[in-house]
């Protein structure tokens, strides 16, 4: 237990030690840290690997305004040759700091490449998320439209609150690709989805709610050759489950 509370505290230490080298604390955060880092040799090692970081980055960007500052010299002592006596002589950038600066740089690229990744993905997962819990609301607070089950394995629900509807379906064939279709009150099909359930054989999604629906149908399209079978802009084959807007 004590080596815990040790840890929980001393993550607080760990997290002033990059504001500290950053020069980022305040005055009586400063005097706590030091006055810690008197006493904790773990935290002392800690600063001096991040002034070393702090201080090759420091270099890579020095040695970048070096490079573009003698290509601006370059470019104007070409531009007026009148002048090239007076120009005070260029620092020639060494071949190593240009591979410093180029590794500098391509570190930065990647690392905003695998931000932007991350930031997609993040994004992703967030939609996925808000619809599982508006599903999940929906689903204990919509009104309940009338099923009728064609298919014995097939139970479902769905539910609607106005603007969206909800579908959890149960007992599908993983390997089955399937068709959501809900029609109008004309018979026309105002919204389709094709899917392949979940392992365990599932639908459950939360979709916007088409203007005057009146059925849903899910169907397991005929079998045309391909495997599994496409589902086809109307429903084909058999339907699995049906349901009826009260
Ligand atoms: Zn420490």
């Amino acid at each position: 237990m004590a080596r815990m509370d040790r840890a929980d505290g001393h993550r607080y230490f760990e997290g002033l030690a990059v504001a500290h080298v950053l020069g980022g604390l305040d005055d009586s955060e400063g005097r706590v840290f030091r006055a810690h880092l008197l006493e904790c040799a773990d935290c002392r090692a800690r600063v001096g690997e991040l002034r070393a970081i702090a201080h090759d980055l420091a270099d890579v960007e020095r040695d970048e305004h070096r490079v573009r500052a003698a290509q601006v010299i370059e470019t104007k002592r070409r531009e007026s040759d009148d002048a090239e006596d007076d120009l005070e002589e260029a620092p020639t950038p060494t071949r190593a700091s240009r591979f410093t600066v180029l590794g500098g740089l391509l570190f930065l690229v990647g690392l905003s490449l695998w931000n932007f990744t991350l930031h997609g993905e993040m994004t992703q997962l967030e939609a996925d998320n808000r619809n599982l819990v508006n599903a999940g609301v929906l689903r204990e607070t919509g009104t309940e439209w009338r099923s009728a089950i064609s298919d014995g394995d097939v139970q479902g629900v769905v539910k609607e609150d106005g603007e969206d509807f909800v579908v959890a379906v149960d007992g599908l064939d993983p390997a089955q690709r399937y068709g959501l279709y809900v029609k109008d009150d004309s018979g026309t099909i105002a919204h389709r989805f094709y899917f392949g359930p979940s392992e365990e054989g599932r639908l459950y999604r939360l979709f916007p709610l088409p203007e005057n629906a009146d059925r849903l149908l899910i169907s397991d399209p005929e079998d045309t050759g391909d495997t599994p079978a496409e589902p086809d802009s109307e429903p084909s084959g058999d339907t699995v489950f049906e349901a009826r807007r009260p």
